[in-house]
């Protein structure tokens, strides 16, 4: 079964594997798959998940909600976030003002079905607005019981601190971030890990297997497998990109006899590496079928050792992005 950690310096856990339904629920898969997918989540011990307004233009929330109804509400934590623009342009659908805030909380918990998110998280930084009013605005859902913390996505090391005082003096709980990290993205090691250890905030990390690709299945020079993200021509292809260049693949290749000499299949080694940072409490994958997700979830409570993370670093030596 999946393992627990504590989400930032609060007494709230999370399972250390949760799942996130961005450009599979809603526009990859279809309402039934959706549903077998959060099952077997469920099933394999997950009891954390990851939505956004913003994802499939409002309808993964809906679809969430809905493969999750009748399921005891004690036993979910469940995440959403707030910024980008959902549809319509006015002037005030987008950003962290008080007014967008509070008018996307409001859709968020119907769409979901529920009165409450465990994490509200603003899915990115807003130079637009002054901070003040967003932690304000951000205290004030809490104190209506709509959200228990607070979260954020994507900020600098400074940005976590300032948003981390300014919730401190609000006397609200500012505590984790959700930035990307995985084997290939490692920016967040230099600044933010170091900040959010000294601060108290844990990482919930995004695309923790750089979204497939380092399940080792797209091969170089040879076409994407049919059904996975690289030929989702509605959405999912042009964020997968930047991994699928021949130099990146050939590297993730040199990665399979890694896995294999400790017992893991590439799945799980990905996450594994992300699960061996103490900073990180949960990662964030994807699935776009259950079978992906019954693999992934053995990858809770492995430890790898020095020799196996050293071998990873030379195999992807030149294949990493690390710069802030
Ligand atoms: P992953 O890196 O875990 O990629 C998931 C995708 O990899 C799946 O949809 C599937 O795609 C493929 N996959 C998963 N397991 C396997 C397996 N065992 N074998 C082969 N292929 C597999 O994460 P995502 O990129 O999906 O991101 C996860 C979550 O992170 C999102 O749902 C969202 O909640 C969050 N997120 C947050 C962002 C932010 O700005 N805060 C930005 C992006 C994501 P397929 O089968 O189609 O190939």
């Amino acid at each position: 079964m999946v393992g627990y950690r504590y989400l930032g310096n609060s007494g709230f856990k999370i399972s250390e594997i949760t799942y996130g339904n961005w450009i599979t629920h809603g526009s990859q898969i279809d309402d039934d798959a959706a549903s077998a997918t959060v099952r077997a989540a469920l099933d394999a011990g997950i009891t954390t998940f990851d939505t956004a307004d913003v994802y499939a233009n409002l309808q993964a929330e809906a679809v969430l909600g809905r493969a999750l109804s009748g399921q005891r509400r004690e036993g979910l934590e469940i995440f959403t976030k707030v910024y980008f623009p959902t549809g319509p342009k006015g002037p005030n659908d987008t950003g962290l003002s008080r007014k967008h805030i509070m008018d996307s909380i409001n859709g968020s918990l119907r769409r979901l079905g529920t009165d409450y998110v465990d994490l509200y998280q603003a899915h990115r930084f807003d130079a637009q607005t002054p901070l003040e009013e967003t932690f304000q605005a951000f205290a004030d859902i809490v104190r209506q019981g709509k959200a228990l913390y607070i979260g954020v996505s994507e900020w600098t090391a400074e940005q976590l601190r300032d948003g981390h005082a300014l919730a401190k003096e609000l006397g609200v709980q500012l505590i984790s971030n959700q930035p990307q990290y995985s084997m290939l993205w490692r920016v967040i090691e230099g600044e933010v890990v170091p900040a959010s250890q000294e601060l108290g905030i844990s990482q919930i990390v995004w695309s923790p297997m750089a979204q497939g690709v380092l399940s080792g299945k797209y091969l170089p020079g040879r076409a994407a497998p049919t059904g996975s993200r690289a030929t989702d021509e509605q959405g999912g292809a042009k964020f997968i990109e930047a991994f699928l260049r021949d130099e990146v693949l050939q590297a993730v290749q040199r990665l399979r006899p890694i896995a294999e000499a400790a017992g893991l299949t590439m799945p799980q080694l990905a996450i594994a590496w992300v699960l061996q940072n103490p900073n990180v409490a949960s990662a964030l994958v994807g699935a776009s079928r259950p079978e992906q997700l019954a693999e992934t979830v053995q990858a809770s409570g492995v430890r790898l050792d020095a020799d196996t993370l050293a071998a990873i670093d030379r195999a992807l030596d030149g294949a990493v992005f690390d710069d802030p």
